[in-house]
């Protein structure tokens, strides 16, 4: 049985102070910790912050970076390593989000170096796959998805890899108000599970948690939750609302 998931990508909408007062608001929530794992993905500025203050109140909240360079150090202005934000108090990256790979033209390759770099430097790694509207038109969607996880993952070995998570977010349903229906995002899933279990085996794959992402809100968050192979979400949107990601996170009751 696998732990749901919920996580809040905050993207670049807050700053610290802002981040700050949201991070206070969801401590002050009610959780069931031990029925759900939650985490926060602030910007790099307020890493620090917002991992300082989930430490202080003693709260199981993972903090992530959305994003770090696949280098370790050196000449890369404008970029923050994995041992940077993990010093500030990161515990995981998520990595390989769409905007990542369409604004700033990630690809395969550099996002696997990227999912190396977090996982040596203690990082724990979100890694996103998904695809776009054309994609899902021309019904190529799950070749895409499982190469993506197949190329993210490359040599990333079995001591290794119980520390991903995946998540799925079709590109089309990301900010847009379109949400993949249970049984698109669940057949999905199930596909990326079925790679995870060619990678890895089946006890392995059976413990990887699989995240949905793509304007999930609380009215739609139970039905998703309900298909076997959707273990959380990853969310935007409706994750800068204290109000709306206690819901999310509280989905079961
Ligand atoms: C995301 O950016 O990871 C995301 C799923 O955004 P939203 O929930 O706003 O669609």
């Amino acid at each position: 049985m696998r732990k749901p998931y919920i996580y809040g990508n905050w993207k670049m909408n807050l700053d610290m102070h802002g981040s700050s007062d949201l991070i206070s608001s969801i401590l002050s929530v009610k959780i069931d910790y031990t029925k759900v794992d939650v985490g926060v993905a602030p910007d790099f500025s307020s890493l620090y912050k917002v991992s300082q203050t989930i430490k202080q109140m003693g709260y199981p909240i993972s903090v992530a970076a959305q994003n770090i360079s696949a280098e370790e150090k050196g000449a890369f202005t404008g970029d923050v390593s994995a041992a940077m934000v993990f010093a500030a108090g990161a515990d995981s990256t998520i990595l390989g989000h769409s905007e990542r790979r369409m604004i700033f033209a990630e690809g395969d390759e550099l996002i696997n170096q990227k999912v190396k770099t977090a996982l040596r430097n203690n990082l724990d790694v979100i890694l996103c796959v998904g695809e776009t509207l054309d994609e899902r038109e021309s019904g190529v969607a799950a070749d895409r998805v499982v190469y993506q996880v197949g190329m993210g993952l490359k040599d990333i070995g079995m001591d290794r890899i119980n520390r991903v998570t995946l998540a799925y977010e079709p590109v089309w349903a990301i900010g847009t108000g379109k949400t993949a229906t249970p049984a698109d995002a669940e057949d999905i899933h199930g596909k990326i599970r079925t790679q995870l279990s060619k990678m890895y085996g089946p006890v392995v794959a059976e413990k990887i948690r699989i995240l949905y992402g793509g304007s999930v809100k609380p009215d739609n968050v139970s039905a998703l939750m309900m298909r076997e192979n959707i273990d959380g979400a990853l969310v935007g949107g409706a994750s800068l609302d204290a109000t709306s990601f206690a819901k999310l996170v509280n989905f079961n009751g």
